[in-house]
């Protein structure tokens, strides 16, 4: 199993400045791009939803002076209005249907930017633009070595599981550097116990990062004011989901709430949470040593567990580790 063979593919759109038409296209990223490029030259054309050339360009093909432009079409707006004020000053028998015009016009815009966020997407694509070109200009071409030796392969020391959410993400809390940290996030920071029907996605992830990416730490980082945590707590698990997918999921954490709501039941709902959050995270190791490789790992002691609590109201982070006792063999 090759890195590019997993990471190779990305859902993108067309850029306004290739296409006026937008859609969105299942399509390899602009490193894997080159090589289907030329295997594609030789053989098969993409199928007709993947396209075959990246939708970000180098960094001075995409830089977009937009507030030159928007001045420029203010001015425009400006003259365009003087112009009609004009022609209605000199010909006040067209303002009735100047009035209709205006009308249709001010309706349409309406429509516009509240039905689809055509504006929105635009500046989506300018902002993600912008992220790449800062990465490209102020990490990766400055550092060739990393970048190169990455384009090898990976050997992460770390696999890191972390919630989805938007605050936490290990790479910049922890200041990890590309290639240094296999990283799952999920709803809640869960990792589901081994059950290879109902959670193909997390074991695979496990067994890849154990088995061919040799890490040798597994961290499970939870956080503050977590929301699936909070679902977690509120749900009734005794009432058929009100969800498709969310209950199901943070049901993995069940142990986890049994033991604070018994230990802290009685406290305020945010401090339950606090509690829970680190429980989970507990809960969550223990669902490690399901998955037979995880065990051997800890047995033959090439893999470490660890827990995580990052907390973003007071900047704090915790790391704690389990110790996984085996009673020695003895013989009678
Ligand atoms: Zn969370």
């Amino acid at each position: 199993m090759s890195t590019s063979s997993i990471n190779g593919w990305c859902l993108s759109s067309i850029s306004t400045a290739s296409s006026s038409v937008r859609r969105a296209a299942l399509r390899p990223n602009s490193v894997v791009c080159a090589a289907l490029n030329a295997i594609s030259s030789s053989s098969s054309s993409f199928p007709p939803l993947i396209q075959d050339r990246p939708v970000i360009a180098q960094p001075s093909q995409i830089i977009t002076p937009t507030l030159p432009l928007s001045e420029e079409m203010g001015k425009e707006y400006e003259e365009a209005i003087e112009e009609l004020q004009r022609l209605l000053r000199e010909k006040g028998e067209l303002k009735a249907t100047a009035a209709e015009k205006v009308g249709q016009i001010t309706a349409s815009l309406g429509t516009a930017s509240s039905s689809g966020g055509i504006a929105t997407s635009d500046e989506a694509s300018e902002r993600i633009k912008a992220g790449f070109i800062h990465f490209k200009k102020e990490k990766y071409d400055k550092n060739p070595a990393l970048y190169g030796e990455l384009a090898k392969g990976q050997a992460p020391k770390f696999m890191v599981f972390a919630c989805s959410d938007s605050r936490v993400c290990p790479s910049h809390v922890l200041d990890f550097q590309p290639g240094e940290a296999f990283v799952v996030r999920n709803v809640a920071n869960m990792v589901p116990p081994y059950d290879q029907a109902k959670y193909a996605g997390a074991g695979s992830a496990i067994e890849y990062a154990v088995n061919f990416l040799k890490v040798s730490e597994i961290v499970v980082i939870g956080h503050s004011a977590c929301g699936g945590i909070k679902g977690l707590l509120s749900f009734n698990f005794d009432e058929p989901n009100t969800t498709d997918f969310i209950e199901e999921w943070v049901k993995i954490g069940i142990p986890a709430k049994s033991k604070v709501k018994s230990q802290y039941g009685d406290a305020p709902f945010a401090e339950q949470c606090f509690h829970c959050e680190k429980e989970a995270v507990n809960v969550s190791l223990g669902n490690l040593l399901t998955y037979p490789f995880v065990r051997e790992g800890l047995v033959n002691n090439t893999l470490k567990l660890k827990g995580g609590y990052y907390d973003f109201v007071k900047g704090s982070f915790e790391l704690w580790g389990l110790q996984f006792g085996l009673s020695s063999s003895f013989s009678v």
